[in-house]
């Protein structure tokens, strides 16, 4: 039987656009909306978006404000929350936090403790998979401890290799070691550089598979054992492993592929009992074979795209998932896999205030002038996005979201160029030019392309 809890007031753990779009779900639903901020943020958007504000963190790092648990449950308690969104990054990967919330009697807004456990670990999740019967890709599946086994692994299966931090993310902590000589110093850095950024020098490896593309699975599932997953999307254009245009649906592969992999991604997350949105990723070569890679449990900087081709809120659905409903209720008005249709296509850029003259290197300083494009078939999803705005150098560089949708590819490629080339940002550099080379390349427009495209793609910096 389903027990439903709606929610009065929901605090959103997070900053910057996802704060705000958080908020804008919340606000449609009749939920009041908290804000909290660090003392690095006290002018930031998000904190004037919400319903009420608490200052958080305080005398704390600029990051480790959002990361204080105690301060965040306290926050919770006192203002009387009924539930707490973790947005992507700070908290949402975090177990431990998910059951602290639900210890205190607050809703967590997001899977149990135990899917983003096992999930946070890239070794288990490979287990998972495996469990699940779904192919991944040749490794190692235990973590390697000693340079031997390194070597072994190597030897045995031939490099190019993968060595991957078994808590890694956002593209950190991945080296890739392309002849024996280069393992034992490889190895080292990677355990060392696993053990400062992540906490855990905990490696696996795995063959470094050429040329593939990077198709990941939307899922929604609820908490009665229903579970959908709402198509594909292809984040193949990658600079350095991190994501930088996102397409919806994947334009080049076989219908018939991009059905097995949507299938294949719900039926591990069925298979782990998962509950509210998560995606399933997969690498797929040029010979069309796909390996699962991992699973985000979380919703990713790139759900607006799925969005705007099937019409559905996902962040609206996880709420409504968390106090209770059933997917087919009419409250999240999820019809059943097979009415849940694709219309069109959807590109998201990722605007960043980074300089792609002097190697994405992050700007600072005030926006002097700041205008930003639009039209019909646009959607915008930023944090600081006017003029005199500050960008500092304490959070990540993600100035604004842009999403462009149309009936063809090709035309959803063309407002989106039309619409950066409306952008006048002033004060601060932008990645914007060298976003206008790639959706204007014609490997691009045709969908030619896989992770390596921007690495190999030169005039794309002209
Ligand atoms: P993260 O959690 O840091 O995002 P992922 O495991 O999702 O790391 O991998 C990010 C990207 O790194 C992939 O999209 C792909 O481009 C590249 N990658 C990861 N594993 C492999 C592999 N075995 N072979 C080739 N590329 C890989």
């Amino acid at each position: 039987m389903s027990s439903i809890r709606q929610f009065k007031k929901v605090l959103v753990a997070n900053r910057g656009e996802i704060a705000i779009r958080i908020f804008r779900a919340c606000t449609e639903l009749g939920i009041r909306t908290v804000a909290v901020y660090s003392e690095q943020d006290i002018v930031s958007l998000h904190r004037f978006k919400a319903d009420e504000a608490y200052l958080i963190g305080e005398g704390k790092g600029p990051i480790e404000a959002y990361l204080d648990i105690e301060n965040m449950i306290e926050v919770a308690k006192r203002y009387e929350v009924d539930a707490i969104h973790p947005g992507y990054g700070f908290l949402s990967e975090n177990a431990e936090f998910a059951k602290r919330c639900t210890d205190e009697g607050i809703v967590f807004i997001g899977p149990a403790p135990e899917h983003i456990q096992m999930f946070g670990d890239k070794v288990d999740a490979r287990a998972m998979a495996v469990k699940a019967g779904i192919p991944i890709i040749p490794g190692t599946s235990e973590p390697v401890d000693t340079m031997q086994e390194a070597l072994r692994f190597g030897k045995e299966n031939g490099y190019p290799v993968i060595i991957k931090a078994a808590s890694g993310g956002g593209g950190r902590g991945m080296r890739i070691v392309r002849k024996h000589d280069e393992m034992a110093e490889a190895f080292d850095r990677a355990r060392s550089e696993a053990k400062s950024a992540f906490g855990n020098m905990e490696v696996y490896i795995e063959k470094y598979l050429e040329r593939t593309k990077h198709i990941e699975v939307q899922i929604l599932a609820d908490r009665y054992g229903h579970a959908v997953h709402l198509f594909e999307r292809d984040c193949s254009i990658q600079r350095r492993h991190q994501k930088v245009v996102e397409v919806a649906p994947s334009v080049s592969l076989p219908f018939e592929l991009r059905n097995e992999i949507c299938e294949t991604g719900l039926r591990l997350m069925q298979a782990a009992g998962y509950y509210n949105a998560g995606t399933v990723e997969f690498l797929v070569t040029p010979d069309n074979q796909f390996y699962f890679i991992e699973v985000n449990p979380r919703v990713q900087v790139e759900h607006t795209i799925t969005e705007m081709i099937t019409g559905i809120d996902i962040v609206q659905s996880q709420i409504r998932i968390a106090e209770g409903f059933a997917l087919g209720d009419p409250e999240i008005g999820i019809p059943g896999q097979s009415k849940i249709k694709s219309s069109g296509f959807a590109i998201q850029c990722r605007v960043t205030t980074e300089d792609p003259e002097r190697g994405f290197m992050p700007e600072t300083g005030r926006i002097l002038a700041y205008r930003s494009g639009g039209g019909f078939g646009i959607r915008l999803d930023a944090g600081n996005d006017y003029t005199g705005a500050v960008i500092t150098p304490h959070y990540d560089s993600l100035l604004v979201k842009v999403s462009a949708w149309a009936i063809t590819y090709d035309q959803s490629a063309q407002k989106m160029f039309r619409t950066l080339k409306e952008f006048r940002i002033r004060g601060v550099k932008t990645n914007i030019p060298f976003l206008e080379n790639v959706v204007q390349h014609k490997d691009f427009l045709n969908g030619m392309y896989d992770t390596s495209f921007i690495e190999t793609t030169p005039e794309l910096f002209e």
